[in-house]
């Protein structure tokens, strides 16, 4: 008997190789000795049930490690049982298109009693922006599947008379291997006898009808730091559905953020950014002006004489909290040229006497092109 390669030389790779370059090597190998490819060849056959193996090993984290540290000396045995490695019923097709990595998945997940854990919820609340500058705490009411109070959870009136499945013997799975040519595949699915809750109930609780579960609405707290972003999801642990087997762990809640919009500022992370539109004169005297601001104090913003339209100025610390930091960001203010849409006569005329004393016309027009060009290219 010759001795079992090592799995990564098998796939070609180095020990230290992504979970990517894994994955591409065993699909470019899986294709090269892929049965329909050699009809008749045992020795490709056999190669390609080698490959199978490596990455059934190597694309689980678990298993993976277990290698790293006893090659095929495992103390638990071979991973796969005690038949050793079966083969995988794996398509051509699924090798181009990547719909291999659900049967290497589930393949060591049967070995193992496992209970399933309760599905995770996702949870959309919108806040003010103010809460994005003072944080907030915050508390929602949500629906989940939770255990059945009046049974506690067993889904039987007399939780003492819940029998084990006999035909999964109370995993809640049942576990079939399907002959296909040369290969055996495991498969596992939902007990049909027990429903997948690994138990029998005689006599079932009337409150959730022997499910064991029902929909409960919960309060649930929770604090949004200071420097929120609107789609961060915040995970509560354990706050999902029930599990559908007894002491199977719940799923999470998670509660994604939305911030709503302020009606001025923009968002650039802690940064705020904002278009101020001003007049003529403010541009060209300077001018200050006082704005309300989400801190509770006034925003002064300073014009300075001969600003320009686009110009920004900065006000630092005036910004968003920087999350996990006791500074500030920005506020960045772009200067816009507020123009007047409709006049009076009155104002036209003044306009024209200021056209007057500034000087309008195209005489050195092309000097200040010039000069306008110079200063844009810096
Ligand atoms: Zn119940
Ligand atoms: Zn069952």
């Amino acid at each position: 008997m010759t001795e079992k390669r090592d799995y990564y030389e098998v796939l070609g790779v180095s020990r230290n190789a992504s979970d990517g370059d894994i994955r591409k090597a065993f699909r470019s190998l899986a294709r090269k000795f892929h049965p329909d490819k050699n009809p008749d060849d045992s020795d490709a056959e056999k190669k390609f049930k080698e490959v199978q193996e490596a990455y059934a090993i190597l694309s689980n984290p678990e298993e993976k490690r277990k290698y790293d540290m006893f090659g095929h000396s495992s103390p638990g045995g071979s991973p796969f049982g005690p038949g050793g490695f079966q083969g995988v019923n794996i398509s051509l097709d699924d090798l181009f298109g990547g719909g291999f990595d659900g049967i290497f998945n589930q393949f060591f997940g049967s070995s193992r009693r496992r209970s399933t854990k309760g599905d995770d919820l996702i949870y959309r609340h919108t806040v003010p922006f103010q809460v994005a500058m003072d944080g907030s705490e915050e508390e929602i009411e949500i629906e989940a599947l939770r255990n059945c109070k009046d049974c506690d959870g067993s889904g039987s009136k007399d939780p003492n008379n819940v029998k084990s499945c006999p035909a999964c013997d109370g995993r809640g799975r049942v576990e079939r291997l399907e002959r296909l040519g040369p290969f055996t595949q495991r498969s596992v699915s939902e007990c049909p006898s027990c429903g997948g809750m690994g138990k029998i109930i005689s006599d079932p609780c009337d409150s959730c009808r022997g499910q064991g579960r029902s929909q409960q609405s919960k309060r649930v707290k929770f604090t949004i730091p200071a420097g929120i972003t609107s789609g961060v999801r915040l995970r509560m642990r354990g706050y999902g559905g029930a599990s559908r087997t007894e002491n199977g762990p719940p799923g999470d809640l998670y509660i994604e953020i939305e911030v709503q919009r302020h009606p001025w500022f923009e968002r650039d992370s802690s940064d705020l950014l904002m278009g101020l539109p001003v007049g003529f004169s403010d541009l060209v005297l300077g001018s200050k002006i006082e704005l309300p601001h989400i801190d509770g104090k006034s925003l002064t913003v300073k014009i300075d004489a001969g600003s320009e339209p686009g110009d920004t100025i900065e006000i630092k610390g005036r910004g968003l909290p920087i999350q996990g930091s006791s500074r500030r960001g920005s506020v960045m203010v772009v200067l816009k040229l507020d123009m007047p849409k409709k006049l009076t006569r009155e104002q036209k005329k003044k306009i024209t006497s200021m056209a007057d004393i500034l000087g309008s016309d195209t005489e050195g027009i092309e000097d200040r092109i010039r000069q306008e060009a110079s200063r844009r290219r810096g």
